[in-house]
């Protein structure tokens, strides 16, 4: 047995046994990890509000090695991000940053991706309702380049030449990124990115953000991503917190409000 103390933040939990809930983290020392909060549900005075979604801090884990299955020994909160909860649209984007996180996060070290993820949750805090959706855009993209599978902006993803940046270009999701006209040619299927839309997604990738367009804008990047991400991922297992996003949260589906409560 092993202790780590690691910053960790928690981006999924749920109810196991009479007594204990499970915990999915990201965490900067050891990655993504799945633990064991043994008591949480019997007690409230031993974790507190550590144990809330997104909260952010220092946490003790007693790894076993070749077990799937960490036990918690303390957190200790630093950053509650009590925001997130208190609004849906910050809610559901916090969900697909989330989820993002732990489909594609390994069990190994990894500061890039804690610190992506870190940053995605903060700015998504901070960001009004009608912001959020920008924000969660941002905070993917982010992740997606912490990850190292950033599309090419700037350069063909297929032949490597440099691209006029601010030319509207295709956007091939098997070649990965933008792609310059010959190979565009070859080529002919995706999406043709305009200019506007290039240089948010060039902001992103860098940790930037964005001044969009309006919904129309919005949903456009929604659906680049959803692709971009349906071409990384190596199974057929929907993204259902990107799917509830998708949906227009001003028609508050049942399934969307009880996941806010
Ligand atoms: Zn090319």
């Amino acid at each position: 047995m092993t202790l780590v103390v690691t910053e960790a933040i928690v981006l999924h939990s749920f109810d196991y046994l009479e007594s204990s809930r499970i915990l999915r983290l990201v965490t900067r020392e050891v990655g993504v990890r799945s633990v064991l909060a043994r008591g949480a549900r019997r007690s409230s005075r031993r974790f507190g509000s550590a144990l809330d979604l997104f909260a952010q801090g220092s946490a003790q884990l007693h790894i076993k090695p070749g077990r799937d299955l960490d036990t918690l020994g303390n957190f200790d909160v630093e950053r509650a991000r009590a925001e997130l909860a208190s609004e849906l649209t910050r809610f559901t984007g916090a969900a697909v940053i989330a989820e993002l996180t732990l489909r594609f996060g390994r069990d190994d070290e990894d500061p890039d991706l804690f610190a992506a993820t870190a940053a995605a949750l903060d700015d998504l805090s901070l960001a009004s309702a009608g912001e959020a959706r920008e924000a969660t855009l941002a905070g993917a993209w982010r992740i997606i380049a912490a990850l190292g599978f950033a599309p090419g902006v700037d350069i063909c993803s297929e032949c490597h030449a440099a691209l006029e940046p601010n030319d509207a270009v295709r956007f091939n999701h098997p070649a990965g990124g933008a792609l310059c006209a010959r190979c565009a040619r070859l080529a002919p299927s995706g999406r043709l990115l305009p200019a506007a839309a290039r240089h948010a997604l060039r902001s992103w990738v860098n940790g930037g953000r964005a001044q969009l367009g309006g919904d129309a804008d919005e949903r456009a990047h929604q659906r680049l991503l959803r692709e971009f991400l349906r071409e990384h991922l190596t199974d057929d297992r929907p993204l259902r917190a990107f799917e509830m996003w998708e949906q227009d949260p001003l028609n508050a589906s049942p399934l969307a409000a009880s996941v806010a409560t």
